[in-house]
């Protein structure tokens, strides 16, 4: 039996990036104020049809959807945001002007083709600022992002940003796109051919050469925006250049979904290789709406937390996992594994210490053999000179100073 394709088991030997991955996503959002929103892994396939768009990818090719035994359609989450909107609308998190500062992180699912940093199932963390309009939401989620990926150690990055204006700003850009990729038809690739009608600013992002020559020559958002989008962007820009955070403006971002305006951007990772973001997100002013909720713009963000952890990697940004404390051995005697139990539990529960202690029946050797190969600083030793006297040997295993102490001893020693 193996796991489904692009599914993978999190092993023990690999949970420590996890872990330090997830304590840097708990202190940052709480310097922020970000508190933790948990929502289902599944919702009804309509939330993200509705908020992502049908004319996506994610929506068209590679939602996990299928019929329950009642007859919904159910979809294993592709993203949060859309389930993020569905869930501050029903429990009213936004009601009275409130904003609602929330992050999320968790397993995702996409049909897509597997590769190095692209999975089926992967995990995001994401923050969304719900209920603000301004560029000081902007920058604070910018911010928050960019402090992320510092406290990870991620060195080799780049934050792409671009703006996608207002709806009906969008509404004609697009047509411009249309009208200039249409005189081009025969030059563009068969996707981008398929996206022309449906989701022309998709061709934007398109990596195909062919379609990236194009694309330099294409229509300019940039050219084409309202004083407010424009005002809105500057500002967003010159908060940027406040705080150092470094940036490029790149009129080719515009994001694979529906439901942006404004502010968009990404992160990405020269140390990832193809798949080379390692989140992104923006504004979305008219989510709410969609889905039949007051007028709430809100704005986020997502990583990968395995490209996060692929960078990490790269970088050699993880910290050493820290060994266990103690090893408490014994001899292969009743009275002397009892004296053992007794002491690695009263270690643990008493001083809070790390303790392994053998399960195995093994001997003295193969337990000394098995403290060094875990890198223990401390064994202590109960043999049955020991059980008698209620003392225990304590080896110190980096400076090779041993001690004999009585058991009541050991707390007030190891302090
Ligand atoms: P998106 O909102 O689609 O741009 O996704 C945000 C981030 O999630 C991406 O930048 C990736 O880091 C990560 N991501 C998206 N899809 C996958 C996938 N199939 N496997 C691994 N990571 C993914």
């Amino acid at each position: 039996m193996q796991s489904i394709r692009g599914t993978k088991d999190i092993l023990p030997g690999e949970i420590h990036g996890w872990h330090t991955v997830e304590d840097r996503i708990r202190h940052i959002t709480s310097l922020y104020g970000y508190r933790e929103l948990r929502n289902p892994i599944m919702e009804y396939t309509d939330v993200f049809k509705r908020a992502v768009g049908e004319d996506t990818d994610i929506v068209g090719k590679e939602m996990y959807s299928f019929p329950d035994r009642g007859g919904d359609s159910i979809t294993l989450r592709p993203e949060a945001t859309a389930a993020v909107v569905r869930s501050a609308i029903q429990h009213n998190l936004t009601a009275q002007q409130q904003i609602a500062r929330v992050y999320y992180a968790g397993p995702f699912f996409r049909y897509e083709r597997p590769q190095k940093g692209r999975q089926r199932q992967f995990h995001q963390f994401g923050c969304e600022l719900l209920g603000a309009s301004g560029p000081e939401a902007d920058i604070e989620i910018l911010a928050l992002a960019h402090d992320f990926l510092e406290s990870l150690g991620i060195k080799s990055r780049e934050l792409h940003i671009n703006t996608l204006a207002t709806p009906e700003i969008r509404q004609q850009f697009k047509q411009e796109l249309i009208s200039y990729f249409s005189s081009h038809l025969s030059e563009l690739s068969e996707d981008s051919q398929s996206r022309l009608q449906s989701n022309p600013l998709r061709i934007l992002d398109s990596k195909n050469p062919g379609d990236k020559a194009l694309s330099a020559n294409a229509p300019k958002m940039q050219d084409m925006l309202d004083a407010e989008s424009k005002d809105h962007f500057e500002k967003v820009l010159s908060l940027l250049n406040a705080l150092s955070i470094p940036y490029t403006v790149n009129p080719l971002l515009v994001r694979g979904l529906d439901y942006y305006s404004h502010t968009v951007f990404e992160f990405t990772s020269t140390a990832l290789g193809a798949q080379d973001a390692l989140g992104g997100g923006g504004r979305y002013d008219h989510l709410f709406e969609h889905f039949g909720g007051k007028h709430t713009p809100s704005i986020g963000f997502a990583f990968g937390m395995e490209r996060l952890l692929l960078a990490m990697n790269a970088q050699e940004s993880i910290p050493e996992a820290s060994n266990p404390e103690m090893y408490v051995i014994g001899f292969e005697s009743d009275e002397s594994r009892k004296a053992v139990i007794s002491c690695a539990h009263a270690l643990r529960i008493r001083s809070g210490k790390q303790v392994i202690v053998d399960v195995q029946n093994r001997s003295l050797k193969a337990q000394m053999k098995e403290a060094d190969k875990l890198g223990i600083g401390h064994v202590i030793i109960i043999g049955p000179d020991e059980v008698l006297n209620n003392n225990c040997i304590v080896k110190d295993l980096s400076s090779g100073m041993q001690y004999t102490k009585s058991i009541d001893e050991l707390d007030a020693f190891f302090g």
